[in-house]
């Protein structure tokens, strides 16, 4: 691993940077009393974006995507991590699972989807089954020489501006000595399609604005060309191609962190009481001293892991531990930014309290810090016969 950035990447931090701060932060009041993200807003973040090159830029440049790498990728998502996640989901990063589209998926799902035409959702999460994948009740079975599918996917986000989903179903079952194992097939889903419904899901004290949402499947029919890789084969293409969505997780929590480290920091310098700033007393300052140190190490982890997946090396422990560690860090940071602001840092005046609140999803989503526990505790131990 490399300390120290390049030109170039400096450059991309600059650049998102100055992008969240001009683009984002004007909005971030407006959606958070709303709860909803202006449509002007949304295409005018859209269309800067594109301007800008970095539309889809976790897409290689044969696809037309800016063929960035997992770390510089990593860089923009840290940065990106300071705004709000309603207003920066339109600074668009369709799902890296698109690049399984082959023949006229592509012309209809992952060209539209890189040049911002069409957006995507991805849905494998269920009431009945949301860490234990497997445990999914939605089922296709064929019919005639369709699919007919059936069943209910529930928070997914991004849904209410999705022109297609990214939909995991299960397609079988089959028989092992550990009991029946359920086949998964991934397909591509039209907003729209017959037998499809996309419905209001769930409240969350987490992103307000970025909302999530219940989809329907009564009898919805799709055809083989919807189907995303191999029939059973949604596994792996799973594994293929989310492999690495979780240190865009963790990225994101550093980028926040660092966000509400400087509140605190400044507030520490600011703010006096028994006639001096209160960082001087050690009580305050010790705490800033423990928060710039977890944000760091939760830095190094994520770009180190990200490092690892650009040398093409195995990385499923380190993406696990960076984000295990700078989701947890990442609600630790926001605490203690609150504890240092006092009362104040509860009001909404600053955005201390949402940051707050924002943290609370990131140990949940995209595998919970438990199911990360289990990823690193297996790794190092299945090699030994535990
Ligand atoms: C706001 C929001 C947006 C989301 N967006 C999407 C999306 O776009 N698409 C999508 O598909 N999903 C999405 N999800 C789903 C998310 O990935 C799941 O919530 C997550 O995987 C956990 O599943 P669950 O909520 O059903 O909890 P459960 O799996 O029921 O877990 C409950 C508790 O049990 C623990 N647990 C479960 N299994 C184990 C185990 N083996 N060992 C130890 N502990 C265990 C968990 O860690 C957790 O503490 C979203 C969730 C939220 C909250």
């Amino acid at each position: 691993m490399q300390f120290g950035l390049s030109e170039e990447q400096e450059m991309i931090v600059s650049t998102v940077r100055s992008f969240v701060e001009n683009e984002i932060y004007p909005h971030e009041d407006v959606v958070e009393r709303s709860g909803e993200v202006p449509i002007e807003v949304a295409e005018r973040i859209k269309a800067k974006t594109l301007e800008l090159g970095f539309y889809a830029c976790n897409f290689p440049e044969e696809v037309g995507g800016a063929g960035l790498s997992y770390l510089e990728f990593a860089l923009v998502e840290r940065e990106l991590g300071r705004g709000s996640m309603a207003l920066t989901h339109f600074f668009g990063r369709p799902q890296n699972i698109l690049m399984a589209c082959e023949g006229e998926q592509q012309e209809k799902y992952l060209f539209p989807a890189v040049r911002g035409e069409k957006m995507d959702a991805l849905a494998m999460t269920e009431p009945g089954a949301g860490s234990d994948v497997r445990g999914m009740k939605c089922a296709a079975v064929r019919d005639g020489g369709d699919w007919v599918l059936n069943g209910t996917k529930h928070f997914i986000s991004g849904a209410e501006h999705a022109d297609f989903f990214i939909v995991f179903v299960a397609t079988g079952e089959d028989q092992t000595p550990r009991g029946p194992k359920k086949r998964i097939t991934t397909f591509l889903v039209d907003r729209g399609t017959s037998g499809f419904t996309v419905r209001d899901g769930y409240k969350s004290v987490s992103h307000r604005g970025y909302k999530n949402m219940v989809l329907e499947f009564d009898d919805c029919r799709l055809s083989d060309a919807q189907v995303l890789g191999e029939v059973d084969g949604g596994f792996a293409v799973m594994n293929e191609w989310l492999y690495a969505t979780r240190l865009t997780v963790a990225a994101f929590c550093v980028g926040r962190a660092r966000r509400a480290f400087d509140y605190a920091l400044d507030y520490a310098a600011q703010r006096e009481q028994f006639g001096q700033p209160i960082g001087k007393f050690q009580g305050v300052g010790f705490q800033i001293a423990d928060m710039i140190t977890e944000i760091d190490a939760a830095d190094l982890l994520t770009l180190s892991a990200a490092s690892r997946l650009d040398a093409a090396v195995p990385a499923n422990r380190e993406i696990a531990s960076a984000k295990l560690y700078a989701s947890e860090m990442l609600a630790r940071v926001t605490d203690a930014a609150i504890q240092v602001h006092g009362g104040m840092g509860l009001m909404d005046d600053y955005p201390l309290e949402r940051f707050w609140r924002d943290a609370r999803v990131e140990r949940i989503w995209d595998g919970t810090s438990e199911i990360q526990r289990h990823i690193i505790s297996r790794e190092l131990l299945r090699p030994l016969g535990a």
